[in-house]
C-alpha cells in the first residue's frame, strides 16, 4: 500500500473536455458555391456532407443540400420526411449529426396523475395505440383513490473505467486503496473539481484477473450526468496515472457502469435515480374504473409479473410494460439517449390485498431511472415544452430537484400503466382494445 500513499492529488488542469466538439458554426469564406454545385459535389463525393454546416454557416441550407444529394444518390423521394419547421441550429454539436429532416411523433397526454399531492399531466410521445389511453385510465384510478406517493432511495450516475495492472495482486491493492474510506475525501476533491454540480458519492471495484473495474457514482444535479461523471472519472484517472499506474491500460468505460445494456449491477445497486412509488386503490375504483376485482389483480400480478418473469429468466423485468411508459416519456422530454430506456425500465411491480382484502396496495420499484432536465436534448423546443408542462424545465433552484421530480413522475406514470394493463389482461380486454385502437380510425375503446 506504500505506493498509493504518496499520490499527490493536486489538479491544476482546467483544460476543455475533449469529448465536446466546439459549438460555434464557423463560416469559411472560400467555401462559397451555389447550391446546385454543392449538391453535385456531395453526390460526387468531393465534398463530405458532414462539412456542410461548418463551412456554410447555415444549418438549414446545409440540411437542404444534404437532403437533395441523398435524394439523387438513392432515388428516394424522401416525401413524407419533413424538412421545414425544425430549428436545425439547435441540434448542431448537441443531438444529431448529418441531419436530413425530422420524424414526427404524436404526443398524447395522460393525467392528471395525482402524485405526492400534486397533479401532473404526463406527455407521452408514442405511435402505440392504447398506450396513452391505458395510462390515463391508471391515472384516473390513482386519483380517485387519493393519489400515489413516491420515495427517492438513491440518486447517482455511474461510470466504471477499467485499468490493467501488472498483476492481480497489484489490482487488489488498488481496490483496497480506492475503497478505503480514509482515501475517499482526497479522491473526491479531484473528482469534484470537474464540475459545479457533480459530487462523488462512492467507489466500488471489481476484479477480473489483473483488470480492475472501478465503478464511480456521483450526484449530477439536474443533468442525467453521463458526460459529467465521465469527466470526473478522467480527472481521477489522470491523477492515478501520474504515480500509480504508469504501465496500465485504461478505458474510461468498461461495461461495469453499465450504460445502455441490461446488467444485474444496475438492477441491484441502481443507476441514476432509484424510486419507489405506491398507491392504495379502493375496491370501488378497482371495480368501476379498472373493471375487475382486487383478488384477481393480486393473483395475476404474481403469476405474470413475478412467476412469469422468473420463468423467463428476466433481468429487472418483473413488470407488465414499464418500458412502454418510460420510452414515451423519454422521447417527449428529450432524454435523447434513448438506449437508456433499457435500464431505466427495470421495475418490479407488487400488488397486495390490504384492509381485509378490500383494497389493493400497488407499487413499482425502479432502481435505475436515468433522467435529466438540463443537457442533451432537453433544451430542444418541443422537449422543453413537455418538461415545462410537468413544471421541471431546466435547472432547479436546489440543483437536482427538477430531475428527481421527473424521475418520480416517470415512476408514477409507470404505476398507472401497470394498474391499467394488468386490469386489461385480467378482464381479457387487451387484444380487443388493441385491435380497436390499432386497426380502426373510427371506433373508440372504453378503458
Ligand atoms: P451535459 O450537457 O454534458 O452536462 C451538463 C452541463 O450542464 C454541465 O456543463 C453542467 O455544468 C451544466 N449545468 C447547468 N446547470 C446544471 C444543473 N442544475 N444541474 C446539472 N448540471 C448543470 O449533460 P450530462 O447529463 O452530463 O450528459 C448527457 C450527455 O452525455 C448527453 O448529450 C449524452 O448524449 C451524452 N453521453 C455521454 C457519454 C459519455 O461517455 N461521455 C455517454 C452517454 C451519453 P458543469 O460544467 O459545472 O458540470
Amino acid at each position: 500500500m506504500q505506493a498509493f500513499d504518496i499520490i499527490a492529488f493536486v489538479h491544476s488542469n482546467d483544460e476543455e473536455d475533449t469529448f465536446l466538439i466546439p459549438s460555434a458554426v464557423r463560416r469559411i469564406p472560400e467555401f462559397s458555391s451555389n447550391d446546385e454545385e454543392l449538391i453535385s459535389s456531395v453526390v460526387a463525393g468531393t465534398i463530405p456532407s458532414y462539412e456542410l454546416e461548418g463551412k456554410l454557416g447555415d444549418c438549414r441550407r446545409a440540411v437542404g443540400i444534404r437532403r437533395e444529394a441523398l435524394r439523387r444518390i438513392t432515388g428516394s423521394s424522401l416525401e413524407g420526411l419533413p424538412f421545414d419547421g425544425f430549428d436545425y441550429a439547435s441540434i448542431l454539436n448537441q443531438c444529431c449529426e448529418l441531419p436530413i429532416g425530422y420524424v414526427q411523433l404524436p404526443v398524447g397526454i395522460a393525467g392528471p396523475l395525482l402524485l405526492d399531492g400534486k397533479h401532473y399531466y404526463v406527455p407521452m410521445a408514442t405511435t402505440e395505440g392504447c398506450l396513452v389511453a391505458s395510462t390515463n385510465r391508471g391515472c384516473k384510478a390513482i386519483a380517485k383513490s387519493g393519489g400515489a406517493m413516491s420515495v427517492l432511495l438513491r440518486d447517482g450516475m455511474t461510470r466504471a473505467p477499467v485499468v490493467r495492472l501488472p498483476s492481480a495482486r497489484r489490482a487488489a491493492e488498488l481496490k483496497a486503496f480506492l475503497e478505503n474510506p480514509s482515501n475517499f475525501e482526497t479522491i473526491s476533491v479531484v473528482f469534484n473539481r470537474s464540475s459545479r454540480f457533480a459530487k462523488l458519492q462512492s467507489i466500488h471495484c471489481a476484479l477480473a484477473g489483473r483488470n480492475i473495474y472501478i465503478r464511480f457514482s456521483c450526484s449530477t444535479g439536474d443533468a442525467m450526468g453521463m458526460n459529467m461523471v465521465s469527466k470526473g472519472v478522467e480527472y481521477v484517472l489522470d491523477e492515478l496515472k501520474k504515480d500509480l499506474l504508469p504501465y496500465s491500460l485504461t478505458s474510461t468505460s468498461s461495461n461495469f457502469c453499465s450504460d445502455k445494456k441490461p446488467a444485474a449491477v444496475n438492477w441491484i445497486e441502481g443507476r441514476g435515480k432509484t424510486v419507489v412509488c405506491e398507491a392504495v386503490i379502493e375496491e370501488e375504483v378497482v371495480k368501476n374504473v379498472l373493471k375487475t376485482n382486487v383478488s384477481t389483480l393480486v393473483e395475476l400480478n404474481v403469476i405474470k409479473n413475478l412467476a412469469g418473469s422468473a420463468v423467463a429468466g428476466s433481468l429487472g423485468g418483473f413488470n407488465a410494460h414499464a418500458g412502454n411508459i418510460v420510452s414515451a416519456i423519454f422521447v417527449a422530454t428529450g432524454r435523447q439517449d434513448l438506449a437508456q430506456i433499457l435500464e431505466s425500465s427495470h421495475c418490479i411491480t407488487m400488488m397486495e390485498a390490504v384492509n381485509d382484502g378490500q383494497n389493493l396496495h400497488v407499487s413499482v420499484t425502479m432502481p435505475s431511472i436515468e433522467v435529466g432536465t438540463v443537457g442533451g436534448g432537453t433544451q430542444l423546443a418541443s422537449q422543453a415544452a413537455c418538461l415545462d408542462l410537468l413544471g421541471v424545465k431546466g435547472g432547479s433552484e436546489t440543483p437536482g430537484e427538477n430531475s428527481k421530480r421527473l424521475a418520480a413522475v416517470v415512476a408514477g406514470a409507470v404505476l398507472a400503466g401497470e394498474l391499467s394493463l394488468i386490469s386489461a389482461l385480467a378482464t381479457g380486454q387487451l387484444v380487443k382494445c388493441h385491435l380497436k385502437y390499432n386497426r380502426s380510425t373510427k371506433d373508440t375503446c372504453k378503458f
